[in-house]
């Protein structure tokens, strides 16, 4: 890619996002008037008569006599809410509610955070194991690095408020690829090669890849099958260019194409030729559409896909599992096309400029990511709950006869004395529920009075989570970081091996310490897997690492010493080497662990269309709301937590206003929330405070509703359009009366 067409990632992602919550607010309102409808036909009672052409105000309006308003609180003013899990996305939403308490008069928010967990596992995915307490003596076993591009400010901007700077004890670089390009070795077909290799003169096929192929099936010296690509990839020498880039570049034309669509469906609605659903509308949405319900696989395979959908490059199959093979996990691609293209604009690292010195991108947290953690619990004004883990969540349909008096949640909370191990089971009750555990972890608490609509519950089980497993060694000495190796600053090496990823620890490196010690024991991340590669490495991996793991240890060290040979150290001197050197591991599989079942939200085909919505919209009256990584277009990164969080509390703020326009306090909020944010100096660390403004995944308006046409959060008022947040508090609401309650009173 040419510097000119360096793609605006930031835009393209979240217009995406927002496009689809549009889109899918529609079906919901839909899906709403059906519910109306049948519970009307079958229930003597409930005289509404609709036309089928009600928006949300109008549906409102005539269902509010049976519904009320909803977000009806003891008092005007006072929330408690439960807020289930402490991890990141746990621990901000008590941020958040803290900052709004001490800003706004009128306000009083108590909350609980309630954690399954114990003290040494306080911050959920943010999980650093600790060998011992010696400085460098762990690893990160979830979260370890973070790139200062655009879409992760939010992340930044936490960690400055954490008063985690740029520095040693604070943020330290990540080097993401060795500095150099030249000592971290790539180990495939059983062919060893060292540094970066795709630059070099002269290359051909390094990895033999084309052995033994028949001429069908090799993966073709160049590819010109795509003749009306805008793409880079003509004529392009597969087996000389860098795996990494081909994606990115296979994907460029499909990012490229989407981008265009978006324009010129704007500028239909701008010129005031329709309101999204014109000819360009259409396309976009289409084409929308057809990626979704698209593998990578498939996308990559293809060439014509007809007129609503770009063009794919054609490879054939090995050329997919080539580029699988080397930078992501088996079965990868099987995923959806569109999760594969919002995670490879999460990474995007910005160019360099030219003529400027370097500027660091990559971040890690120097003690490990945990920490991050250990300062938000620090920093809230409520102890953590730990051993607590919710078993029930009742929204209490049978109390919700009278729509205007207030019903809380209830939820069922067992603590287990770590002691003792006895356990006590105990009731509570929240005007809200904010759930940040994964969707498995959800899955599995006694819903069945939770106030949950049959999508979500869909949602809940269906949604794909990708598997992950991390092992680390603590070897006597850093051994990669002197010769012959000299890897020492960072990087990582990639192998079809079992072990796959083999991570560079970014810290204790002599680069950064004064007191670097060759002689000290180290700990390096020798696997990090994904996909099946994870699930077959987690069938090795015991309860109780590292007892129990004689087979892992023994595939681990063997990969470790077909990877690191070179012709200064032979294998069998390594195995030597690295057996001697061995002290002790640890290894994490993230699907068995109790309280995930799974690494990160990972959708398959169709599911981003279909089901996000699902999970982004209030349950339960509008008192039950899913945040946490999978609940944002940002999966498997710890800002798409932050961003869940900020849009279910304006959300249900949104609802508290509906019900109450006048009282202060909840338009303040609203604007606190939502205001301007902070301007930016390029390439600096972001500024300002993680607070604000609304994520820009989540929309303003609805998508019958014009561009800068006026619109209100006031369902009382009929002549403008309610604001998207509104729309969706009251939806949830209309849905949770009929789903819930009278469709039940009906059956
Ligand atoms: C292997 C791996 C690598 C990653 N790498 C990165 C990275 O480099 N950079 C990045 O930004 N992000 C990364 N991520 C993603 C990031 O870690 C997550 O997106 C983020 O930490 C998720 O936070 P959360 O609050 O949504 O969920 P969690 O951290 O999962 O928090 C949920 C909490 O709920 C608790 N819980 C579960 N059940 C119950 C119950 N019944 N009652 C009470 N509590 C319960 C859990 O114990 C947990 O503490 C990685 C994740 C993994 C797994």
């Amino acid at each position: 890619m040419g510097k000119k067409e360096i793609l605006k990632t930031n835009s393209y992602k979240h217009q995406w996002a927002r496009h689809v919550a549009r889109k899918t607010l529609q079906d919901d309102l839909a899906t709403a008037r059906a519910l109306v409808k049948d519970a009307t036909s079958r229930i003597d009672n409930l005289p509404i008569t609709l036309d089928g052409k009600e928006s949300v105000t109008k549906l409102l309006t005539k269902t509010k006599e049976f519904t009320g308003l909803g977000f009806v609180l003891p008092e005007e003013g006072k929330l408690k809410i439960g807020i289930v899990g402490a991890g990141v996305g746990g621990l901000f939403t008590a941020m958040v509610l803290d900052w709004l308490n001490e800003r706004v008069q009128g306000l009083d928010i108590d909350y609980d955070i309630i954690e399954a967990a114990g003290e040494e596992r306080l911050g959920g995915r943010l999980y650093t194991h600790k060998f011992s307490e010696k400085e460098h003596d762990y690893y990160d076993v979830g979260a370890m690095r973070f790139p200062n591009n655009e879409i992760m400010t939010r992340t930044f901007q936490l960690f400055k408020l954490l008063g985690l700077e740029p520095g040693k004890g604070g943020l330290i670089p990540y080097y993401l690829p060795d500095e150099d390009d030249k000592v971290c070795p790539s180990y495939f077909n059983d062919v060893n090669c060292v540094g970066y290799i795709w630059n070099r003169e002269g290359l051909e096929d390094p990895f033999r890849i084309n052995t033994g192929l028949s001429k069908k099936d090799e993966i073709p010296e160049e590819y010109v099958v795509v003749p009306k690509a805008r793409i880079v990839l003509i004529g392009v020498r597969l087996l000389k260019k860098d795996p990494a880039k081909l994606v990115s570049a296979s994907l460029y034309d499909f990012i490229k194409d989407t981008i265009e669509k978006f324009d010129n469906s704007r500028d239909e609605i701008e010129n005031g030729e329709s309101q999204g659903d014109g000819e360009q509308g259409t396309k976009l949405w289409k084409h929308l559409m057809k990626a979704d319900n698209m593998s990578v696989h498939q996308f990559l395979s293809s060439t014509d896909n007809g007129p609503d959908m770009t063009r794919g490059p054609g490879y054939n199959y090995n050329t997919i599992e080539w580029l699988e093979t080397v930078t992501y996990g088996t079965g990868w691609y099987d995923q959806a096309l569109s999760e594969c293209v919002l995670d490879e604009l999460d990474f995007a690292t910005p160019e360099q400029e030219e003529g400027k010195p370097k500027r660091n991108f990559w971040y890690c947290v120097d003690g490990g990511g945990q920490r991050i953690a250990r300062l938000m619990a620090e920093k809230v004004k409520k102890p953590v709950q730990l051993n607590s883990q919710v078993v029930a969540i009742n929204a209490n349909v049978s109390k919700r006869r009278d729509p205007n008096t207030y019903v809380p949640m209830t939820l069922d909370i067992k603590r287990t004395n770590p002691g003792s191990k006895q356990a006590d089971v105990r009731k509570e009750d929240y005007f809200a529920v904010l759930n940040s555990t994964t969707l498995p972890a959800l899955q599995r608490m006694n819903l069945k009075d939770a106030g949950l609509l049959w999508g979500t519950k869909q949602a809940i089980r269906s949604l794909g989570y990708g598997a992950s497993c991390k092992v680390a060694i603590k070897f006597s000495t850093p051994w990669w970081q002197i010769e012959p190796f000299n890897i020492n600053k960072g990087g990582l090496s990639r192998t079809d091996l079992p072990v796959r990823v083999c991570v560079y620890p970014s810290y204790n490196i002599s680069e950064i310490e004064e007191h670097w010690d060759p002689k000290g024991s180290s700990v390096l991340l020798c696997s990090y897997t994904w996909g099946q590669d994870a699930q077959r490495l987690g069938s090795l991996i015991s309860p109780d690492t590292p007892d129990n793991e004689e087979q892992l240890k023994g595939v681990l060290l063997h990969n470790l010493a077909l990877l690191h040979a070179n012709e200064k150290m032979s294998y069998d001197e390594l195995m030597v080497l690295l057996d001697k050197q061995y002290e002790t591991h640890h290894a994490w599989d993230w699907y068995r662990d109790q309280n995930m079942s799974g690494a990160f939200a990972y959708f398959g085909p169709g599911q981003f269309s279909n089901m996000w919505e699902e999970i982004i919209k209030p349950n339960a009256f509008g008192q039950l709301y899913m945040i946490g990584e999978a609940a944002s277009s940002h999966h498997a990164w710890i800002v798409g937590a932050l961003e869940s969080v900020i849009r279910a509390i304006y959300v249900m703020f949104e609802g508290l206003n509906s019900n109450d326009p006048n009282y202060e306090a909840y338009t303040e909020v609203m604007n606190l929330l939502s205001q301007a944010p902070q301007e930016q100096q390029e390439g600096e660390l972001p500024s300002g405070l993680p607070f604000y403004p609304l994520p820009e995944e989540m929309p303003k308006r609805q998508d019958s509703t014009e561009r800068g046409a006026p619109q209100t959060n006031d369902p009382a008022v009929k002549d403008k359009p309610l604001t998207y947040p509104a729309a969706i508090a009251s939806l949830s609401l209309i849905e949770s009366y009929f789903e819930l309650v009278y469709s039940a009173q009906a059956a």
